[in-house]
């Protein structure tokens, strides 16, 4: 089987599949990991933590638990006063046959460059980074040829795209799928914890697995969620046996600020993306504007500048049913959403768990592979689709998505 793109979908869905005896690979663009900048915090909770569980191996599922932070699960909405709009708490009703509330695992907060640290291990050299694919073909004996940039191949039973939101095997196989511009851009950074930046800081920042204060829809907000590793990694690397390698990583707080495209002081998609991280800051404050409550400005003063980086958000349309084959997707490539509802990873890992069940019994090209794919494709467009159109909704509401 060949994965296109070694993000968490991807990589949840080669070990998934490894775990069931599959040989896989896995083709990355990029040319190692960490070569840019890939977001910092992720949560996942259900249905996230039970696919991953589900997906990897048992030692590896257990380092990332090891290193994750287990914040309040709740998410709360303030206005720039502070005042509490909204607190929920968090992580959708467990699946009854996960064990997950029974074991007292509720959502966790990752730092995203440590989980995908965590899934590369035990791939080994079954990933290749730096290997963009361009195009694919299919073969008279029905199995499927991937074409790389740099001319070259790959050929195998079954081609997964999850190669993320411009994925262009989507575009190859859903010419017709629509990504929307959700009309939602963020600067995103982090605010770095140590000892004493974290006494001096607000405690409400810390109350809340995720924080939106928000001036309404139309206008700024910021959103800011805590990371606080249970274990540094490299430490809980190292106390595994055998010993795992993991860079450390340090505690912070991720901290965005968000404006509707169309805000007055926002530049073009294109201009946004090459404003240095000085700028960037800059831009962002002018965002925001004055008057805001003394702890937003305080916790702004701390924003890291050279952590920052530009984020345009998107959306996706639902697609009609497709015939079934050699070629499918999964995660972003299919159902991008926007982070509001923080389900995009937790979805794409899910996948991963779904696709690995199905093909689980699948061998060899033809219409068992087909069926396989197809049993796969039609539960996830039953409960991916819902959840875009929910993140949607929410987003609509609370920080003026399109
Ligand atoms: C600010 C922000 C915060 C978020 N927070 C959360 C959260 O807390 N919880 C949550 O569940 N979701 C969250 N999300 C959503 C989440 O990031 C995505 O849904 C998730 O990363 C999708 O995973 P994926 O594996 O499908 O795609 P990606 O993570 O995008 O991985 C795709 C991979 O494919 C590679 N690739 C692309 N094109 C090619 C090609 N042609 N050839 C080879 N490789 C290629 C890319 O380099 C990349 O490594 C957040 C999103 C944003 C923007």
């Amino acid at each position: 089987m060949i994965i296109i793109g070694a993000g968490l979908g991807g990589l949840a869905l080669a070990h998934g599949l490894r775990e069931r005896g599959v040989d896989v690979t896995v083709h990355e663009r990029d040319a190692r990991p960490g070569a840019r900048p890939q977001g910092y915090r992720i949560q996942l909770d259900e249905p996230g933590l039970t696919a991953l569980r589900q997906c990897l191996p048992a030692e590896l599922f257990g380092l990332c638990l090891a290193t994750a932070g287990a914040p309040p699960a709740r998410v709360s909405v303030r206005n720039r006063h502070l005042e509490v709009l909204a607190d929920r708490a968090t992580g959708r009703t467990a699946d009854p046959t996960a064990g997950f509330e029974a074991a007292g695992v509720g959502p966790r907060a990752f730092d995203r460059p440590t989980l995908r640290r965590i899934m590369l291990l035990g791939l080994g050299d079954r990933v290749h980074h730096g290997a963009q694919l361009a195009s694919y073909r299919h073969e008279d004996d029905g199995r499927v040829t991937a074409c790389f940039a740099d001319g070259r191949t790959a050929t195998g039973d079954l081609i997964v795209g999850a190669d993320g939101v411009n994925s262009t095997v989507r575009r190859l196989l859903l010419p017709a799928a629509r990504v929307e511009d959700a009309g939602l851009r963020l600067v995103y950074g982090r605010i770095p914890l140590d000892g004493r930046a974290r006494a001096a800081l607000p405690g409400w920042a810390f109350e809340s697995i995720f924080t939106v204060v928000t001036d309404g829809p139309g206008k700024a907000h910021l959103g800011l969620g805590p990371v606080e590793f249970a274990t540094r990694p490299d430490l809980a690397g190292r106390a595994r046996t055998p010993a795992l390698d993991l860079p450390p990583a340090h505690d912070y707080l991720a901290c965005m600020v968000g404006a509707p495209a169309d805000h007055p002081a926002m530049p073009a998609p294109a201009d946004l993306r090459t404003l240095p991280p000085a700028a960037l800051r800059e831009l962002a404050l002018r965002l925001l504007g004055d008057g805001w409550h003394e702890d937003v400005h305080r916790l702004l003063a701390r924003w890291d500048t050279a952590s920052l980086f530009p984020l345009r958000i998107s959306t996706s349309a639902p697609v009609p049913p497709w015939e079934p084959g050699p070629v499918t997707l999964i995660g972003d490539a299919i159902h991008a959403m926007s982070p509001v509802l923080a389900m995009g990873a937790n979805t794409a890992v899910r996948d991963a768990a779904e696709l690995s069940r199905a093909l689980a019994d699948a061998t060899g090209p033809g219409p068992g592979l087909a069926r396989a794919v197809g049993v796969y494709e039609s539960r996830m467009r039953d409960y991916a689709f819902p959840i875009v159109a929910d993140s949607r909704r929410t987003g609509q509401q609370r920080v003026g998505q399109r």
